[in-house]
């Protein structure tokens, strides 16, 4: 097949001029495969096209915010009614309230919310309100978990300085052992665990929570008098119509939430229990669009259509049908492909595949197969995925492994990761 992508090349050359790097974060050229395009024209529920005019089925969802399909019609209906009504305005829409009133009516430990835009801006709120509810400054949390891109968590050391990181300890996910020793290097100086809902770091397989984990970070927050913080920015309503350590019996003080609250649509929310209200009150929250009332009609038809319909189940039937799929495909074609996490949010590892070569090529085959998956972070599944979309992507999966075994002997290494291999991970 004879892939054209010239309007892609063509954008990327003007934006090298006008954007530094040509691109930046998740999308950026070092990350992905080459043939990768960069800019995309259009999405319509499970299938995005790219600017060249390709169409794929797109396990990336917008990385999350796609839960119920790009362009769903009910949602963004609610989004264009209230975009008419107004939007950005001096103050909120009564859309405020009865958001908040859903969210506390639907996740169990939560008795407010504070709405702001980005994931980051509600894990680093979260940061404050411990810190202004204990009086205490360090947070521990898990080694490789990313919680944003500000100053305190950002995974990359560029603009960093030494104070932006002060008061960090951290742990490893899943290993009560460490967890306690850093709990005890706090001291008395300690205001937060913070803890995702499962392991989900990129480049590595993925792990369920350890209960034991789970409740022991309950307790040493119980004995300490600090919170307890789950980020479910990124697993949020994809494994439970609650916050996800409800199913391990463990209620945090406080959740972080983004990217399909409103399915696509800027919304992030802070969620708090009463303990946490007075320190919550007291902090200085505020940006210019974060009272937007449009992004919050579309959540409440958002958090409808999870309350009232079986998205949730749908979904992971299509995962658990994916995963079995590629299980047998991969180990037909002779290769050790490790699927990790819960099936909705799922990451694929080939072994012995140190610097990713193999991830790359099969990546690309899929692509050229018109099924867009990632070859080091967590995909996602969404609610406008059908069987039929499960089968063509096994179908494509089958060839992207004939094509990997063609290939295997020559890969060449992939340069562009070579900062990882070099043990930046
Ligand atoms: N926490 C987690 C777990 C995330 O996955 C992300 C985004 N990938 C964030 C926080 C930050 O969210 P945002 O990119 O919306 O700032």
């Amino acid at each position: 097949m004879v892939r054209t992508n010239s309007r892609d090349r063509e954008l990327r050359a003007r934006a090298e001029a006008v954007i530094p790097g040509g691109m930046y974060g998740h999308q950026s050229t070092a990350l992905l495969p080459d043939d990768y395009p960069q800019f995309f024209q259009r999405g319509e529920g499970a299938h995005l096209w790219d600017v060249d005019g390709r169409r794929y089925l797109d396990l990336m969802c917008a990385y999350g915010p796609n839960l119920f399909g790009y362009a769903n019609p009910e949602i963004d209906a609610a989004y264009v009614r209230q975009l008419g009504a107004g939007d950005t305005l001096t103050g909120p829409t009564e859309l405020m309230v009865e958001l908040a009133e859903a969210l506390t009516g639907m996740v169990s430990h939560a008795d407010w919310a504070i709405f702001c835009k980005n994931g980051t801006d509600a894990t680093s709120m979260a940061l404050s309100v411990s810190r202004a509810h204990t009086k205490r400054r360090v947070v521990v949390r898990a080694k490789g978990a990313y919680h944003g891109a500000a100053a305190w968590c950002t995974p990359r050391p560029a603009g960093v300085i030494d104070t932006d990181r002060a008061h960090q300890i951290f742990y490893d996910y899943n290993d009560v052992a460490s967890l306690e020793a850093a709990v005890a290097q706090a001291g008395d100086d300690l205001a937060c665990i913070f803890a995702a809902p499962f392991r989900h770091d990129a480049f590595v397989d993925q792990a369920e929570p350890d209960p034991a984990y789970a409740r022991r970070a309950r307790q040493l927050c119980d004995e300490r008098g600090a919170l307890l913080v789950v980020d479910e920015v990124r697993a949020g309503f994809r494994l439970v119509r609650d916050c996800s350590w409800t199913r391990l019996g463990v209620q945090p003080d406080l959740s972080t939430w983004g990217k399909c609250v409103a399915n696509g649509h800027a919304l992030s929310v802070l969620l708090g229990s009463d303990k946490a209200r007075t320190a919550a009150a007291s902090v200085y929250a505020t940006g210019s669009f974060w009272y937007q009332a449009a992004p919050m009609a579309a959540a409440l038809e958002t958090l409808r259509l999870i309350r009232e319909t079986d998205y949730l189940e749908r979904i992971t039937a299509l995962g658990e049908r994916l995963r079995a799929g590629l299980d047998e495909r991969s180990r037909a074609a002779g290769f050790g492909l490790r699927q990790t996490g819960p099936v909705t949010l799922p990451l694929f590892l080939f072994d012995d595949d140190p610097d990713l070569r193999k991830g790359f090529c099969f990546a690309s085959a899929m692509l050229e197969r018109g099924v867009y998956v990632h070859p080091w972070h967590n995909m996602f599944l969404c609610a406008a995925m059908t069987e039929a979309d499960i089968e063509a992507a096994l179908d494509a999966a089958e060839g992207a492994f004939a094509e990997l075994k063609r290939q295997a002997g020559g890969l060449p290494p992939v340069e562009k990761l070579s900062f990882l291999t070099a043990g930046a991970r």
